[in-house]
């Protein structure tokens, strides 16, 4: 199977660039950041402190989640529930990655995570997918933009879908998660030795989709 890895930070264009990528190939385009928003949404539909991993731990042995693809477009579910279109905002943003700083939490979603790349041609995004997930992949892109364009980006995104936020407030959160996100012991986000380094602050997005795919086709 061909497994392409993407990582990089919050709102660089992960998602929308390689899902269009992905369709492009015919390969399944699997967001890995839902599953840690899913776990943050269950810990906290649990009552749960998201920071505590002692909180947590307990709870991870009655968590069934899974994906599915209708259309190779990705579907999450907790159980039998479809949380897809739940665990876009904010609030499950935080708790996803506090959830993900929990050595247990990463472990529990490992095994998922791979068993899905080795059945599947695929595009997988998150943020130790070069590192840690896939170390053999075929191809690994860090995919990245500086923090105000990607603010800018994600206040757009969430503006459309009719949240009342405000952008100094959505750039606070990009920089607080990508502190969180690099500076955790476990799974830091960072390149892959061997990764290609693609940043798209000045590049539109079919611009972005473009390069992506050149990559793809020139290392595959
Ligand atoms: O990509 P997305 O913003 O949906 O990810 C939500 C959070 O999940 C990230 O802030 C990050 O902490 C965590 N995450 C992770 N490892 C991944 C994907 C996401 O730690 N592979």
């Amino acid at each position: 199977m061909i497994n392409i890895a993407i990582d990089g930070p919050a709102g660089a264009g992960k998602s929308t660039v390689a899902k269009a990528a992905a369709s492009a190939l015919g390969y399944i385009y699997v967001d890995t950041g839902a599953l840690y928003r899913a776990v943050g949404l269950f810990i906290k539909e649990n009552g749960k402190n998201t920071k505590s991993e002692y909180e947590i731990k307990p709870l991870l042995n009655d968590l069934k989640i899974s994906l599915k693809f209708v259309n190779l477009e990705q579907r999450v579910f907790l159980g039998e529930r479809d949380v897809t279109s739940f665990i876009r905002t904010p609030e499950i943003s935080m708790a996803a990655s506090d959830v993900s700083a929990h050595p247990a939490v990463r472990e529990f979603l490992f095994d998922l995570q791979r068993s899905i790349a080795r059945k599947n041609n695929c595009i997988m995004d998150g943020r130790d997918i070069g590192t840690v997930v896939l170390p053999k992949a075929q191809v690994k892109i860090f995919l990245t933009a500086s923090p105000e364009e990607r603010a800018k980006r994600r206040y757009n995104e969430l503006s459309e879908k009719g949240q009342n936020i405000n952008y100094d407030d959505v750039l606070a959160d990009v920089i607080r998660r990508d502190n969180q996100d690099s500076n955790r012991k476990i799974a830091p986000l960072r390149p892959a030795k061997d990764a290609i380094i693609l940043d798209t602050t000045d590049n539109t997005l079919s611009q972005s989709i473009d390069l992506l795919l050149k990559i793809i086709k020139e290392n595959i």
